[in-house]
């Protein structure tokens, strides 16, 4: 079975999978990001990864391929933002060792595959739209709630790139205006109030260990960003994941969209919703896959 490489890098864990061309992950592994080491370190453990994918290391029982080989005809990469899409180069906020790495270029060189690159949150965003909670929706933003937060929009079925690609960082609208420092160099940014990280920061505990209040406050603080995001941009739906998103389930979701309908109340944003991601877990490789997908499709080389 033809399947693209998919690869989702994240602050705390690496992801690497196979995405079948209507949409189903296998071969789904992931590893700890190494939280300390320089640039190559920090490659070399993404690099063993995809060895294990692509099937140079030894399958597992778990892999469900219906024993089919599992043959990558392309590869795309989710990454945290901010990045340079036209020279390929990333510089995750929360990845500090690569400022300007050029991840595209490192990975066609690793494994020989065309790569396409995006956002991670632009690439759930399709993930989202191709076969999870936003199918059928023209217009909606897709958001990742975990180590940082990152967000993507589609309006008429189109993703938003922006100037420099980097549309759709909602992370950094600003939540509570004399807030926590964020690592862009602003204050009070949703990032910087209800990111793992800030959530952390703020209680000495992981996010997984937070309070119900830190839950609620979570939510709320979501729910505030997707209103304006909702009243600037017309969109009805808000897809959420992200472990800190889904690990906080219910409550989260409920107070977020008491939020919403709080402060989104123009006659066109007052429908608007936030569910969760219906990919889960598996939405960050999903939506690299699609992204793979998508560019082989536009490219010719599938039918
Ligand atoms: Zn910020």
């Amino acid at each position: 079975v033809d399947a693209c490489l998919a690869i989702d890098v994240g602050g705390t864990k690496l992801a690497a999978g196979m995405v079948t061309e209507a949409g189903v992950l296998l071969r789904d592994r992931r590893v700890q990001t190494p939280a300390s080491g320089d640039a190559e370190v920090l490659f070399a453990a993404l690099a063993a990864l995809i060895d294990d994918v692509i099937g140079r290391g030894p399958p597992r029982s778990s892999d469900g391929a219906h024993g089919d080989e599992v043959i990558p005809v392309a590869c795309g990469v989710g990454c945290g933002g901010p990045m340079d899409l036209g020279a390929g180069t990333v510089s995750p906020l929360n990845i500090p060792a690569w400022r300007g790495f050029p991840l595209v270029t490192r990975v066609a060189e690793h494994t020989g595959l065309t790569v396409t690159m995006d956002n991670d949150a632009k690439a759930l965003a399709l993930g989202e739209g191709w076969t999870g909670a936003a199918r059928g929706c023209a217009d909606y933003i897709a958001m990742v709630v975990s180590t940082g937060v990152g967000g993507g929009i589609v309006l008429g079925g189109q993703i938003v790139d922006g100037a420099s690609g980097n549309a759709g960082h909602i992370g950094h609208v600003i939540v509570e205006p004399d807030g926590r420092r964020c690592a862009c160099g602003g204050r009070g940014c949703l990032e910087a109030e209800a990111s793992g990280t800030a959530i952390a920061a703020r209680t000495g505990r992981p996010a997984a260990e937070a309070s119900q209040e830190e839950v609620v406050r979570a939510g709320t603080l979501v729910g505030r960003a997707v209103g304006s995001a909702c009243n600037l941009l017309d969109i009805e739906l808000a897809v959420v994941g992200g472990s800190v998103a889904l690990g906080f389930g219910a409550p989260f979701f409920a107070a977020a969209n008491d939020e919403l309908h709080a402060r989104a109340r123009l006659s066109f944003s007052a429908r608007a919703r936030i569910v969760p991601s219906g990919l889960g877990p598996a939405g960050p490789l999903v939506g690299a896959g699609a992204l793979a997908w998508r560019h082989a499709t536009r490219a010719g080389t599938r039918p």
